[in-house]
């Protein structure tokens, strides 16, 4: 996957060069990038920047797991070569996708269905029906039915378009489906955008983009929901709840913490943005868990909703235990997971229950907690 953000956009009228510049609260290329990052199929994620811009792009991609960018060069084909050649040692089977950085509006269900294309054919591109009525300037009319324009994502066969880029030589292309078809002769398999995609060219895209993005319809509400128990150890003088420590007169067992509350939540948000678990992304087996402060779990799970754009709207923990009593020590804990999430203290709700003396809860084997969390994430 390459991200294209080397121009220098020469029609956009900014001193701070287009990826930069900001839009829904953050830099466009942030933007477009966390929809890639938030689609795990999509592999081997890097950008390719203009040379001048690497210090905006450091403070643009902050906190980010990415490789480090690949500098440009001075035309658009030129960028997008050098990309091509930043993968050694490409195999037959490798597919690549090249999106525009300037395109914040694609959809992830759109980006899955070029990724599944791909498979069959060596040429894709995102693509839409031209709805304008064309003419020329000597006022004869263009047919415009069966004509597309042609957005990115843009899909090959990697090792293909690298060969077809050799062979182009200093000519010059639109884009990379025309440049693969003067190549090779295969012209793209469209596929149909289902939303608007278009390239911010101008300022006056920037407002209208943004409004698009912040309508209802571009959000949907994600709720995920999370379970866990611990077992209590022969002996110990505290629990670790809610990230407070209560004594106790037996701990939990556990290879972190034992937080049992915490992976709950942690497990909410994840389950909310259809990540996996905290087992997927902290297993047991690895020894740097050893003892860990549950806090870094849900963290990780916050910072996992925040790459791509989503916000916690709230989260409710229900702790389910005979002893100790929660009670006194709920505040404190909502206290403190307001604080790891960074959310206010009425988004947070926390209630314990006993279970009546029944099941292994009421048996004093352990302590079992059930979470929910709404999450709210671009479509
Ligand atoms: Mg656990």
């Amino acid at each position: 996957m390459l991200i294209a953000a080397a121009g220098t956009a020469s029609r956009f009228g900014s001193t701070l060069p287009k990826p930069y510049v900001n839009f829904c609260g953050g830099p466009l290329l942030r933007r477009t990038l966390g929809i890639f990052l938030s689609l795990r199929d999509v592999a081997s994620l890097r950008v390719i920047i203009h040379p001048d811009h690497i210090g905006l792009y450091e403070g643009a991609v902050q906190g980010l797991d990415l490789p480090p960018p690949i500098m440009g060069g001075s035309t658009r084909k030129q960028s997008i070569y050098y990309g091509l050649k930043s993968f050694s040692n490409p195999s037959d089977e490798d597919k690549i996708l090249i999106h525009d950085a300037a395109r914040p509006l694609v959809r992830p269900a759109d980006i899955l269905s070029l990724s599944a294309a791909l498979q069959d054919h060596p040429s894709i591109s995102l693509a839409a029906p031209v709805v304008d009525t064309l003419t020329r300037h000597d006022g004869s009319y263009v047919d415009r039915s069966g004509l597309y324009a042609l957005q990115t994502p843009q899909g090959f066969a990697l090792k293909a378009l690298l060969a077809a880029h050799e062979k182009a030589g200093d000519r010059d292309f639109p884009d990379d489906t025309s440049l693969f078809q003067a190549a090779t002769g295969i012209a793209p398999h469209l596929v149909m955008a289902t939303g608007p995609n278009f390239k911010i060219t101008t300022q006056q895209d920037l407002p209208m983009a943004e409004a698009l993005l912040s309508s209802p319809a571009a959000f949907s509400t994600r709720i995920g929901t999370g379970f866990d128990v611990h077992a209590f150890d022969t002996g110990g003088d505290h629990v670790v709840l809610g990230g407070v420590r209560i004594p106790h007169s037996r701990a939990l067992q556990g290879h972190s913490d034992a937080d049992v509350a915490l992976h709950a939540l942690t497990d909410a948000i994840l389950g909310a943005l259809g990540d996996g678990d905290i087992g997927v992304h902290f297993p047991p087996s690895d020894p740097s868990y050893k003892g860990m402060d549950s806090a870094h779990f849900l963290k990780f799970a916050a910072e996992r909703a925040r790459q791509r754009d989503g916000t916690i709207e709230n989260v409710d923990l229900t702790i389910i235990c005979e002893s100790p009593k929660i009670s006194p020590h709920a505040s404190a804990m909502r206290q403190n997971i307001a604080r790891i999430l960074d959310l206010p203290l009425n988004r947070i709700g926390l209630k314990a229950t006993t279970t009546e003396g029944l099941g292994f809860t009421g048996r004093g084997e352990g302590i079992a907690a059930q979470a929910v969390a709404s999450l709210k994430l671009p479509v």
